[in-house]
């Protein structure tokens, strides 16, 4: 899954979005709410705050490596 802001993107790989205890984590690390789970315990990404994103890593220290990709819009689209 894959969500845009104007200056930030966030990508989530499928497997990891169906995951729910990933899902939980992620929820409970991003200090500004980009993740959330849904009422079926997957993944989802909330639109409103992706370029809310601090760059603070968290949701990539928490999950496997390359589950979760941050991209940098504004920097051409380099990832964090
Ligand atoms: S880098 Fe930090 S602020 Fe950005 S999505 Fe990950 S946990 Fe949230």
């Amino acid at each position: 899954m894959r969500a845009e802001g104007i200056f930030i993107a966030v990508e989530v790989e499928d497997g990891a979005a169906t995951d729910a205890a990933l899902a939980a984590k992620l929820t409970e690390v991003c200090p500004v709410d980009i993740f959330a789970v849904a009422s079926s315990g997957e993944l989802e990404l909330v639109d409103k705050n992706i370029d809310e994103c601090v760059l603070c890593r968290l949701c990539l220290d928490a999950a496997p490596e390359g589950a979760v990709t941050i991209i940098k819009r504004y920097d051409n689209d380099s990832q964090l």
